[in-house]
């Protein structure tokens, strides 16, 4: 495949995985984008260029325009191809019900999990249509948009909310112009996050409830995404798909 896939949040848990998993499985050009794990994203450029693809490592603040202009500006300077966008990068918030959150905290989850993902795609449908070569979207959402999450983080819940939303009309917007735009939704997923939102022991405690017994891995993510980019779902768009384990 001659084609750019860039991977926000690229440093870490499923964005990592994907760009790994997506060398492997063909894509030749990966840009791994970091915000501030420049190692975790050195990491992640390693393993896909032992996978003999080319990994362009670009670090972005999802939350600042200017930053993901830049960005942009570096992917610019690529040899044009059709774009896959899996667009990642995203922060969870601590457990706590309505008395707990704060303008500033809610604030702070819109800007990355809903601006950031607005902005990145926003800059990538300017991409493909310069290019003309063709793209697909992959955003990633989570089961919290679905179930609500009472009494654990209803802002971050919202925000994936939005995301859903989002995912719909953009793929409505842009189907006559064939750019596929679909979504997964990650149930109970092994990664840093549950411990960087203060919760380290969350996957012991909400494995068991799901109803296949067990967190999900960074790969089964990674393979539903890379489907969904792929020639192989050409009829898919507008799609959510649950990635829970039956949650
Ligand atoms: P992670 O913490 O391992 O990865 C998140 C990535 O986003 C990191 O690389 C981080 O550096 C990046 N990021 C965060 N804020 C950023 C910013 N301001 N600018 C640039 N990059 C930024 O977590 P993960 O579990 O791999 O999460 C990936 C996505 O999956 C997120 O959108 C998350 O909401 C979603 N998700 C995860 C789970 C789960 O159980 N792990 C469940 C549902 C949804």
């Amino acid at each position: 495949m001659n084609g750019v896939l860039i991977v926000t949040g690229a440093s870490a848990g499923i964005g990592s995985t994907t760009a790994r998993i997506a060398a492997f499985s063909g894509w030749q050009r990966i840009v791994v984008h970091y915000g501030q794990d420049r190692d975790g994203a050195e990491t992640t450029a390693a393993m896909v260029e032992s996978m003999g693809a080319q990994a362009y490592l670009i670090q972005a603040d999802v939350t600042k325009p200017k930053s993901i202009e830049k960005m942009f500006a570096k992917v610019r300077d690529l040899k044009p191809g059709p774009i896959g966008l899996v667009n990642n990068a995203g922060i969870v918030t601590p457990h706590g019900s309505i008395a707990d959150l704060t303008p500033d905290r809610v604030r702070h989850v819109f800007a990355v999990n809903v601006f950031g993902a607005i902005e990145v795609a926003r800059q990538s449908v300017a991409l493909i249509r310069e290019w003309g070569l063709g793209g697909a979207i992959v955003n990633i959402s989570s089961m919290a948009a679905r179930l609500g999450s009472a009494n654990q983080y209803v802002d971050y819940a919202a925000s994936k909310g939005a995301i859903d939303t989002f995912t719909l009309g953009l793929a409505d917007e842009l189907a006559p112009e064939g750019i596929r735009v679909n979504a997964i939704r990650p149930g109970l997923i092994e990664t840093g996050i549950h411990a960087k939102g203060g919760q380290p022991d969350r996957l012991e405690r909400l494995a068991p409830t799901t109803p296949m017994g067990r967190a999900g891995t960074t790969e089964e993510c990674a393979e539903a995404i890379l489907w969904l980019l792929s020639e192989r779902a050409s009829y898919v768009t507008r799609s959510i798909l649950d990635v829970s384990g039956g949650r």
